[in-house]
């Protein structure tokens, strides 16, 4: 059986730890990460999503964190401050570092971003076949209220996404094109999982890369999504300024239409939480498949049970 999950970082990656808990070697899946938070940060290239995706399934992440490598520290930050450089608003932990410059070394060889990641997984042992969105350096801007137009990450790190955001471009996304092996991972899958991710920057710039929506709608699998909103709240984090800037309620329902029903949209099936089984409801009234059911990724166990809900909705539970 083969899987394929669109995936932000923290909430894409336990998701994907729960899924593969529950289907063991029985599935292999692939996982087709965003990059658009991607940035150059003085001379090395960091892709946080794909980091989050590599240490959680490799088990090295920072557990209560969610991102970003255990036991980490800090020397090279505090020594590069004290020559007043560095980073001033974006933590780079040493190991982390070390992750950094050895995708920038393999970058500068001349390897595009997949290869590099496909090098660096194969020290974590991921068990999933991991996929940058794109090999081309697309990244989400933030264009404030005021005009201005920062990195995403910028926005959401050093702002803490309070500056009032107009909306989201993703540089050079016309000539952008998804990275080898992506089309077919959506074409050839036997369901395609949209987990618990940013709806906006995370799967929402995945599937701005041309050809991605295509290729999900007119995909023979069934496409699952599981909602990133609970009770009219993001779980974790400020997902909730994307929905804002972008004109979409913060509610499981609202972000079900905004992905939309096939052929015109991108899912067959909605996954929401128990606390909000009334949205479940109004969307089978309106033809979707939607069930309820508990979506808080506690540990992995209770993850593998919302990996297995979500799958049951749409006939995929091996
Ligand atoms: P990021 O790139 O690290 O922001 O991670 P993602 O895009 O993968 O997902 C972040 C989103 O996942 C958050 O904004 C939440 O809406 C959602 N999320 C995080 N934890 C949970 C959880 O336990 N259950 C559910 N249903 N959603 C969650
Ligand atoms: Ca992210």
């Amino acid at each position: 059986m083969k899987v394929t999950v669109l995936s932000g970082g923290v909430g894409g990656a336990r998701f994907t730890r729960g899924l593969l808990s529950l289907l063991g070697e029985r599935a292999h899946v692939t996982v087709v990460a965003n990059t658009g938070d991607d940035l150059w940060l003085h001379g090395v290239r960091v892709c946080p999503d794909l980091d989050t995706l590599m240490y959680t399934l490799g088990g090295a992440v920072h557990e209560e964190q969610g991102w970003g490598r255990r036991d980490e520290t800090r020397r090279t930050s505090d020594d590069l401050a004290a020559y007043g450089l560095g980073w001033e608003w974006f933590t780079l932990g040493d190991l982390d570092l070390a992750t950094h410059l050895a995708r920038t070394e393999l970058l500068r060889t001349g390897l595009p971003l997949s290869q590099v990641t496909a090098r660096l997984a194969e020290r974590w042992a991921p068990r999933v076949t991991l996929l940058p969105m794109t090999d081309d350096e697309v990244e989400t801007h933030v264009v404030t209220a005021d005009g201005q137009e920062i990195h995403f990450e910028e926005w959401w790190v050093r702002h803490r996404a309070t500056l009032p955001a107009a909306r989201f471009v993703q540089t050079n996304l016309a000539t952008a094109a998804p990275a080898p092996g992506v089309l077919a991972a959506l074409t050839e899958a036997d369901v395609v999982v949209v987990p618990p991710s940013n709806p906006v920057v995370s799967v929402g710039t995945i599937l701005a890369i041309p050809g991605v929506r295509d290729a999900l709608r007119t995909s023979s699998a069934p496409v699952v999504g599981v909602s990133p909103v609970i009770g009219g709240a993001p779980v974790r984090g400020m997902a909730d300024a994307c929905l804002t800037a972008i004109g979409v309620e913060t509610s499981a329902v609202a972000v079900a239409r905004h992905y939309g029903r096939r052929p015109d949209g991108v899912l067959d099936a909605w996954l929401v939480d128990e606390r909000d089984a009334d949205a479940a409801d109004a969307l089978r009234s309106e033809g979707w498949i939607a069930g309820a059911a508990p979506t808080l990724m506690t540990d992995v166990p209770t993850t593998a049970r919302i990996a297995a809900d979500a799958l049951a909705l749409v006939g995929a539970l091996p």
